[in-house]
């Protein structure tokens, strides 16, 4: 596995892929051919699309609105679009990523709200997030932002910690439904209006109900920097590997979004990481942060915390607020004496 990494680190030499991701050629296999309407497909008319805001993999993403079902209300949402000129495989990828979302309904998950997969363009409607997603919400709010007077200031610890909370709620839920997300990492999760955070990606996460691990070393995307040792050396993924990204994101939320073991190439960051290294205490970073990444750092998988103890030690470290409805965490009636213990 790691002599195919190699491989694809230096074709990506000449490929010039962005996001720091590694790409590996598909095996049509397991590309899915057809799209079947559901409960989901609403009808065209009733969603509206307004201002750009940004540019997915598929086509442009649109800020819109949504009748609702009475037909009484708007609901903010976004749009996302498959381009026009697109082949019907890559709609029916887009379509069938953006299913994996049906089954989730939780406070921290991005929900989607539709599908209108009949005619043109193809669009998938999502809960809009306002504030884009984690890591460029925290690169605008670096202080050389300051200049601009829009720029946000930093998270607070506080707040920081609330953000760090809600993450691992919302992958506490995903890990019940045992779903590996695979692609934890800032840039995949969501920012609300009022900095709600929610995981927001599912592009690479997959179902393994049945299966102890999803193991399949070749496929997909390598986001090198936020993956486990045991992903890198055995193209193993698990909910301990995503708490191992957890914790990588947890330092993308310390620096304000620095890429993560800077200064070293892909290939130095696999051996280094297979090797037993983890990443030093960011500049400023506060204890309690940096210990709960040492405890997502842990070598060996299994003893790393699950996500409802993650909740659990954010809830216990910073205030009782932590216990709203709106969290999973406290909905799965977990005794945090439990879960601390
Ligand atoms: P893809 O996964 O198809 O590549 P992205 O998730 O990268 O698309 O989204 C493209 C742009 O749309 C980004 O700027 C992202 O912040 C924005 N975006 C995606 N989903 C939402 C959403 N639910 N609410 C607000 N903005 C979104």
């Amino acid at each position: 596995f790691v002599t195919i990494v190699v491989f694809l680190y230096f074709r990506r030499q000449y490929t010039q892929v962005p996001n720091s991701k590694l790409i590996a050629s598909v095996n049509p296999e397991y590309v899915p051919t057809v799209y079947v309407p559901d409960e989901w497909e609403v009808p065209r008319s009733l969603v509206k699309m307004s201002e750009e805001i940004g540019q997915g993999s598929f086509g442009m993403v649109y800020k819109g609105a949504m009748k609702s079902a009475d037909g009484t209300h708007d609901l903010p949402c976004a749009v996302k679009t498959v381009n026009v000129m697109a082949a019907d495989r890559d709609r029916i990828e887009f379509l069938n990523e953006a299913s994996v979302m049906k089954a989730f309904n939780t406070h921290h998950v991005v929900k989607l709200m539709g599908v209108v997969s009949q005619g043109q363009p193809t669009l998938v409607i999502m809960e809009l997030m306002g504030l884009g997603d984690l890591k460029s919400y925290l690169r605008s709010c670096r202080p050389d932002n300051a200049d601009d007077e829009n720029a946000a200031p930093p998270p607070d610890l506080k707040r920081t910690l609330r953000m760090a909370a809600e993450i691992a709620d919302g992958m506490a839920y995903l890990s019940a439904k045992k779903y590996v997300h695979r692609d934890l990492a800032a840039r995949n999760c969501m920012v609300a209006s009022d900095l709600t955070v929610k995981i927001g990606d599912f592009g690479m996460t997959r179902d393994i109900y049945d299966k102890e691990y999803y193991r399949k070393g070749t496929k997909g995307l390598l986001p090198v920097r936020w993956m486990a040792p045991e992903s890198l050396k055995d193209g193993v993924f698990t909910t301990q590997s995503d708490a191992w990204s957890y914790g990588v994101v947890l330092y993308e939320m310390a620096t304000l979004a620095s890429q993560p073991y800077q200064g070293l190439s892909n290939e130095q960051v696999l051996r280094y990481v297979i090797g037993g290294g983890i990443m030093e205490r960011p500049d400023d970073c506060p204890d309690k942060l940096y210990s709960l990444m040492r405890l997502c750092w842990k070598h060996k998988p299994t003893v790393r915390p699950s996500f409802l103890e993650i909740v659990g030690i954010l809830c216990h470290d910073v205030s009782h607020d932590f216990q709203s409805v709106s969290f999973y965490h406290s909905e799965a009636g977990v005794d945090l004496r439990v879960a601390l213990s």
